[in-house]
């Protein structure tokens, strides 16, 4: 989709660090990390804006980007835990509309 952040960077016109990538989705490290690990793990289609427009019919599609976490969690040696988030609108502070899922990991804090 033009003019979406996220799908320059799957493109590549955008750079970034990316530490995993297959057929349907893409990791790469935060630009602005808010803990020790950050990762953000996203599909390469532009299928949703967010979480809130999730159905049934992205389950195998959700299932996989939760298999790639575990993976990449186990990869990177979060072997105390790690926190996964996904912002969903304004009211969470969802900057860029295109799915994702943010990986987090090192001494994080309580939720706020
Ligand atoms: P949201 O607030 O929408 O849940 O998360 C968007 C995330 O994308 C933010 O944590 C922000 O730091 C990250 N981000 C925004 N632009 C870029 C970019 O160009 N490159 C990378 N690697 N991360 C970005
Ligand atoms: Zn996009």
């Amino acid at each position: 989709m033009d003019n979406c952040i996220f799908c320059k960077i799957v493109k590549g016109d955008i750079p970034s660090k990316k530490l995993y990538e297959d057929d349907q989705v893409v990791a790469f490290y935060d630009v602005a990390p808010a803990a020790p690990v950050h990762v953000l793990v996203i599909p390469k289609e532009h299928v949703l804006e967010s979480a809130r427009a999730i159905t049934s019919e992205h389950a195998a599609l959700i299932a996989h980007i939760y298999e790639v976490i575990a993976k990449l969690a186990d990869e990177l040696h979060l072997d105390g835990g790690y926190r996964v988030v996904t912002n969903a609108g304004p009211d969470a502070g969802q900057t860029v509309m295109h799915l994702h899922f943010h990986l987090l990991g090192g001494k994080l804090g309580p939720m706020a």
